[in-house]
C-alpha cells in the first residue's frame, strides 16, 4: 500500500456495531453491513467513548451553582467553541444547538425578517424546501437545474427579477439521494452579489468533507449529529447573529428570557439577545458534546486521509454496480459530477422495495428505498431515467446505498456481490 492508496485496515474510523449480527431468512447470521450512512450513521467509537467518559459527571447546564453543574456548563460551552472551530465560523457567528438540520432550518425560517423572499431549489430535501413557506414567507421555488453551471446560471436569473429586500437562498451542499455536491461557494458568491444571504444545509456534506463557513461564504449553516456519526439527538445551526438576535424566540421559556415580571395580571418578558434566545430549555449537553467528539475525531483523522479513503471505495463500489446489467445509477448532474458517498440506483427487473428486503434479508444488508424525503428530486431522476429506457416504465422508488468513515470496504464488496445475484436471479414470482 502506497499514502496515495491508503488501505481498509488502517484508515477505517472505529465504530459501534461492528459487532451486531443479522438473522438470514435461510437460517444462520451474518455480520451486518450498514449501508444507509445518510439516514443515520453509526457511532464513532471515539464520541461514545468521550460521552461515557462525562456521563458520570451529568449535571444541569447554566442552572445550578454546583460543582457538576458547573462542569457541565463549561463542557457544553466548551462543545460550541468545537464545532464552531470544526465549522470555521467568524468571530461574530452564534452558534445554537438544536434537535437536528430539519429543527434548525425551522429555526432560521422562524427567524427570517418579514417579507423575506426565499429562494431554493424545487429538488431540494424536504427539510431544506418545507420550512420556508410554512413559515409564510414567499418563496421561489427554482427548476432542477441539471449541471453545476446551471443551477448557478438559474439562481443568478431568479435574484435579477427580484423585488428588494431582504433575502435568503437555502441550498443542500451534497444530496441525499446522489451524493453529488452543489457548487456552493458559487451559489453564495451569486446570492452575495445580488443582495441575498445563503443557508447551507450540509447534513450530507459535514460527514464526507470540510465545511467552512469562511471560505465557502455562507451566512449559515445547518446539520445534525447523527449523520455525523454523533447520535444523541442534538443538531447545529451556526451562522450570522443579526437576525437571530432580533428574531421571536424560538421557544419560549427559561434560559430565552432574561428578565420577567408579574405585575396587575399582565406578564412580562425581556428575552436575552445572545445565543440563550433560541436554546430555551435545558439543553443537550450529551449531544453537544458527542457532536464536538465527532468533530474532533474527524479533524484528527484527517479530511484528506477519509476522503481518499472514501473516493476509493465510492469509484470501486459504482464500477461494481455499473458492470450489473439494468441497473441504472440516478444522477442530477451526470456521471462524472463530484459526490460524497450517497448513490441511488434502480434495478429493472425488480421493485425497489422488494430488492432492499432481499439484501437485508438474504445477505444482512441494510439499505433505504424509496423517495427518501426528497420526493420532486427522486421524481425528476426517475422521469429521465425511464426516458434513457426508452419509455419502458420505470419503477417509481430508488435504492439508497451509503457509507462513510466505519464502513468496511467487505461491506460493499459484499452489496456488488449480492446485486449480481439478485438481478441475475430475477424476481421472485409473487
Ligand atoms: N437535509 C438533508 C440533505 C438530509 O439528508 C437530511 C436527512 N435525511 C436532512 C436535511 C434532515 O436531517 P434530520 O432528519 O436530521 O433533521
Amino acid at each position: 500500500p502506497t499514502d496515495a492508496h491508503p488501505t481498509d485496515a488502517d484508515c477505517r474510523l472505529p465504530v459501534l456495531g461492528d459487532e451486531v449480527r443479522a438473522p438470514l431468512a435461510g437460517g444462520g447470521e451474518i455480520g451486518y453491513a450498514a449501508l444507509d450512512y445518510a439516514a443515520s450513521a453509526p457511532a464513532l467509537r471515539a464520541v461514545w467513548d468521550e460521552v461515557a467518559a462525562y456521563a458520570p459527571y451529568y449535571g444541569s447546564v447554566h442552572r445550578g451553582a454546583g460543582h457538576l453543574s458547573q462542569l457541565s456548563t463549561d463542557l457544553y460551552e466548551e462543545s460550541r467553541r468545537t464545532v464552531a472551530a470544526f465549522l470555521g465560523c467568524r468571530p461574530d457567528d452564534e452558534l445554537i444547538f438544536t434537535r437536528s438540520t430539519t429543527d434548525s432550518l425551522n429555526l432560521l425560517a422562524g427567524a427570517l425578517p418579514a417579507g423575506t423572499q426565499v429562494f431554493v431549489f424545487e429538488t431540494e430535501h424536504h427539510a431544506a424546501l418545507l420550512p420556508w413557506a410554512h413559515h409564510g414567507h414567499t418563496v421561489s421555488y427554482l427548476p432542477a437545474p441539471r449541471s453545476t453551471g446551471q443551477a448557478v446560471a438559474t439562481l443568478v436569473t431568479a435574484l435579477a427579477d427580484a423585488a428588494p429586500g431582504p433575502k435568503l437562498l437555502c441550498v443542500t451542499g451534497a444530496s441525499n439521494v446522489t451524493g453529488e455536491l452543489w457548487p456552493v461557494a458559487e451559489l453564495a458568491t451569486a446570492a452575495r452579489r445580488a443582495g441575498a444571504r445563503t443557508v447551507l444545509d450540509a447534513a450530507q456534506l459535514a460527514p464526507h468533507r470540510p465545511v467552512d463557513i469562511t471560505a465557502l461564504g455562507v451566512d449559515w449553516v445547518a446539520f445534525s449529529g447523527h449523520k455525523l456519526y454523533a447520535p444523541f439527538g442534538a443538531g447545529v445551526l451556526a451562522g450570522r447573529a443579526d437576525w437571530l438576535h432580533g428574531a421571536r424566540p424560538y421557544l419560549a421559556g427559561g434560559g430565552a428570557s432574561r428578565a420577567v415580571t408579574a405585575e396587575g395580571g399582565a406578564v412580562t418578558v425581556e428575552w436575552q439577545d445572545n445565543v440563550a434566545r433560541h436554546e430555551a430549555g435545558s439543553p443537550n449537553v450529551i449531544g453537544a458534546c458527542a457532536i464536538a467528539a465527532a468533530c474532533r475525531a474527524l479533524t484528527g483523522a484527517g479530511f484528506e486521509r477519509l476522503v481518499a479513503r472514501e473516493e476509493e471505495l465510492l469509484s470501486g463500489l459504482r464500477a461494481g454496480l455499473a458492470s450489473v446489467p439494468g441497473v441504472r445509477e440516478l444522477s442530477l448532474f451526470g456521471p462524472q459530477a463530484a459526490r460524497v458517498a450517497v448513490l441511488s440506483f434502480v434495478v429493472d427487473t425488480w421493485p425497489s422495495e422488494a430488492f432492499a428486503r432481499a439484501l437485508s434479508e438474504r445477505y444482512g444488508i441494510g439499505v433505504r428505498d424509496g423517495l427518501f424525503c426528497a420526493h420532486p428530486l427522486v421524481r425528476t431522476l426517475l422521469g429521465a431515467d425511464q426516458e434513457a429506457a426508452d419509455g419502458c416504465e420505470g419503477p417509481l422508488k430508488a435504492i439508497r446505498v451509503s457509507f462513510g468513515a466505519g464502513t468496511p470496504a467487505e461491506h460493499l464488496e459484499r452489496l456488488v456481490r449480492a446485486v449480481r445475484e439478485l438481478v441475475a436471479e430475477g424476481q421472485p414470482a409473487a
